[in-house]
């Protein structure tokens, strides 16, 4: 049986996920509890409130039993706000990050003039031309240190995608778009290989 990718969903846009996963045909669970957490292979961590995330990750109890997992290998995959949470030291976050990555996030640091935004970027690792990556109220990774390595970034050079091992984080949302590569990038990271429907690969080719 194909390993489960867990989805935490405490708060945030989960459910986006879940259903790339389900049209991937990758076993895909719902995680709010601890046992729910042990039983996945990879998780990724969706967009929200990085404040209300981290809140529930400690009243849940799951804060320490990610963070311990993550550290023991688990593929995890953080969009936005769930890329806010991985990251070593977060600007104007009143409460604990994990700590996971080597970088510092400034959250909503693109200005209220442009909450949200879309660009064409290329992503390393990930081919047939650029994502188109929505931005919502996104956080802008900063002080990317020599454990963790940048895999995208804007026009302007702002870093929007960083990779450390088995860690991922983008500030952007893959999961509102049509376009599956990323999460196919992620389950590739995480070693699970989709079992059936359309990927992003077999589009192109047509
Ligand atoms: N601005 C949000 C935060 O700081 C993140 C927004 C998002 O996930 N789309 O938590």
């Amino acid at each position: 049986m194909e390993p489960t990718v867990g989805v935490l969903a405490l708060q945030g846009d989960f459910a986006e996920h879940l259903s790339v996963l389900t049209r991937l045909g990758v076993p895909a669970l719902d995680v709010r509890r601890r046992d729910q957490l042990e039983r996945v292979a990879a998780l990724i961590m969706p967009g929200g409130e990085s404040t209300t995330i981290s809140r529930l990750l400690l009243q849940f109890g799951l804060f320490e039993p990610l963070r311990e997992r993550a550290l023991a290998g688990m593929p995890v995959w953080g969009t936005c706000a769930g890329a806010i949470l991985l990251a070593r030291e977060v600007r104007t976050l009143d409460r604990p990050s994990l700590g996971l990555m080597d970088m510092v996030v400034d959250r909503n640091a693109f200005g209220r003039q442009i909450d949200s935004f879309e660009a064409d970027v290329e992503i390393e690792g990930i081919g047939g031309g650029p994502v188109r990556a929505v931005f919502i109220r996104a956080p802008i990774f900063t002080d990317v240190g020599p454990q963790a390595r940048v895999l995208g970034r804007l026009a302007d050079g702002t870093v929007v995608a960083v990779r450390q091992g088995n860690l991922l984080a983008t500030s952007f949302h893959p999961e509102l778009t049509d376009d599956t590569r990323v999460h196919e990038r992620f389950l590739e990271l995480a070693g699970v290989r989709p079992a059936r429907g359309e990927t992003a690969v077999a589009r192109a080719g047509r």
